[in-house]
């Protein structure tokens, strides 16, 4: 990149340094993950703002120490994900999976900032899902769940899953390596494999009870922490129980 950089880009990330200066990562379909430092940021009300979540078109500059935030144009500020800890700590684990995947690929950048906004209307353990299922899917994760990942073998319409933690999939039971401590039932199975289907604006008017959306919702979180151990702050130091 030049000295000055401008595109489409959403806060991802965004932690206090010095006295009154904010270090933030943003993402972005064209400039990829750029760490950047937005000066005065917590002092000056002349100063540019962005905080978490922000999303809009950034102009940036490049100086010796690195890129500085010079101006936006704000899309969107999704300021009501900041009022609530659950809906916070549901943004926490889309920037985690995105900072986990590294990459910045368009269709990543729509699926995190779709489901911010869904966060905002639909209910967040529906969201969480939906979002992890799909993530899961652009990043090869997950398999199609109509077959085993790991042996090739066809599942059976009755089939309860087992899972593998390093390759991070959900498998059959011979292909097992938790002793079945972490299954996935049938009905479960058929609901992510809609979702995975369906995209995003579609499983979000998917019927399902909040009984199903919960269990669904612990199941898939399980499944991030025994894949990606260590990686995922939000989830080892968050709020929800698991
Ligand atoms: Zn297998």
């Amino acid at each position: 990149m030049d000295r000055d950089a401008k595109g489409l880009a959403i806060v991802i990330r965004s932690s206090d340094i010095r006295d009154y200066d904010r270090l933030l990562t943003l993402f972005s379909p064209s400039m990829g993950l750029i760490d950047i430092v937005s000066y005065g940021a917590r002092k000056s009300v002349k100063s540019v703002k962005a905080p978490l979540y922000t999303e809009g078109n950034f102009s940036l500059e490049k100086g010796r120490r690195g890129w500085t935030l010079k101006d936006i144009d704000v899309i969107s500020t999704h300021e009501r994900i900041l009022e609530d800890l659950d809906l916070r700590q549901s943004a926490m684990l889309f920037s985690d999976l995105v900072l986990l995947a590294r990459t910045a690929e368009p269709e990543l950048y729509a699926l995190y900032t779709s489901s911010l906004d869904a966060l905002e209307s639909y209910p967040f353990e529906k969201v969480v899902s939906i979002f992890i299922i799909l993530f899961l899917s652009l990043e090869g994760l997950s398999g199609d769940y109509l077959t085993c990942p790991s042996c090739g073998r066809e599942f059976g319409n009755d089939e309860v899953l087992g899972f593998r933690p390093d390759m991070s999939v959900a498998v059959c039971h011979d292909c097992d390596t938790l002793s079945m401590s972490l299954i996935l039932p049938p009905n479960a199975r058929l609901y992510l494999r809609r979702v995975q289907e369906a995209g995003l604006d579609k499983a979000l008017d998917f019927a399902i009870s909040p009984e199903q959306e919960h269990r669904i919702f612990r199941y898939l979180l399980r499944c991030l922490l025994v894949s990606f151990p260590h990686r995922l702050k939000s989830l080892e130091f968050g709020i929800w129980r698991i």
